[in-house]
């Protein structure tokens, strides 16, 4: 078991109990970090206060609709306020307009794809930049975000979310160049499919977990505490040697031709 005890970490993604955030911030509440959550709207504060309350250590809870840079600054600013420095960052973060996923992908309008990149994607950039000092001074950290194999295959209905996951897949990459020199760590998980809130939008998703669970190797379907385990060793010492790289947790299926 990866040890995050004398850690700090933000996590920015908790909807509900079965959010993949959720599943990451109880691990790493259980290996000893002292964390920190936020709620993106009024709507969805109450459910992660609530979450909150059954964590060890008691959480810092944030507002942050990343698509406001004030909310960003102000997480920031709470969390140098509240605890002074972090060491990592869990980004859960990821939304389309229903018509993006609903219609062929051919039409796209300009206004969906910009939302779509800006919540997915863009979001991972904004918080680094904004907690990037609090990692310096901490003398480095890890930033983690959650990715999907759209980004690199196409999924029936994934349309501009696929798009966004590969522009959030680079941002990894230049992230790490560009944050190593601080001992900053870039990476992210690209896990098989979870029924969430989130993926309850995809139309077919329950034909996707079907095609997963016969095909890859381990034959079956993965679960939100198996991507948390693999999230602990990304955030913790023992993933230290590795940066700007995307980790399949998907029992295998990346790995299939057929
Ligand atoms: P989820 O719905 O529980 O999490 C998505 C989160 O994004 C929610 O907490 C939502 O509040 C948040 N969000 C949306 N718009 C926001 C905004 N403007 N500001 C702040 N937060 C906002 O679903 P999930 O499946 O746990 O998704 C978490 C991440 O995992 C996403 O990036 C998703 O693409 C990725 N992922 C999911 C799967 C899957 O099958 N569930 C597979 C691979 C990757």
């Amino acid at each position: 078991m990866s040890n995050l005890s004398g850690k700090q970490g933000l996590i920015v993604g908790v909807a509900n109990k079965r959010s993949i955030s959720w599943a990451i911030a109880q691990a790493a509440d259980r290996a000893g970090a002292r964390l920190a959550l936020t709620y993106v709207n009024e709507r969805l504060e109450g459910n992660v206060r609530k979450l909150a309350e059954t964590l060890t250590q008691p959480p810092v809870v944030l507002a942050c609709d990343v698509t406001q840079d004030q909310q960003i600054d102000e997480v920031a600013a709470g969390l140098d306020r509240e605890i002074g420095g972090l060491d990592f960052l869990v980004h859960g973060v990821a939304f389309a307009p229903r018509e993006a996923i609903t219609q062929p992908f051919l039409q796209t309008t300009r206004g969906d794809f910009q939302v779509a990149l800006d919540i997915s994607a863009y979001s991972f950039v904004a918080l680094a930049r904004a907690v990037a000092p609090l990692m310096a001074r901490r003398g480095g950290g890890s930033l983690l975000t959650l990715t999907y194999l759209g980004s690199e295959r196409v999924f029936p209905n994934y349309n501009v979310m696929g798009v966004a996951k590969a522009a959030l897949e680079a941002s990894v990459r230049y992230l790490a160049s560009e944050l190593g020199p601080q001992q900053i760590r870039v990476n992210a998980i690209s896990a098989g499919p979870i029924k969430t809130l989130a993926s309850a939008g995809i139309s077919g998703f329950s034909d996707i977990l079907s095609i997963y669970r016969d095909r890859a190797p381990l034959r079956r379907n993965i679960d939100a505490g198996e991507v948390a385990d693999a999230a602990l060793f990304l955030l913790s010492n023992a993933g230290r040697a590795v940066t700007g790289e995307v980790l399949l947790a998907d029992a295998g299926y990346h790995a299939m031709g057929l």
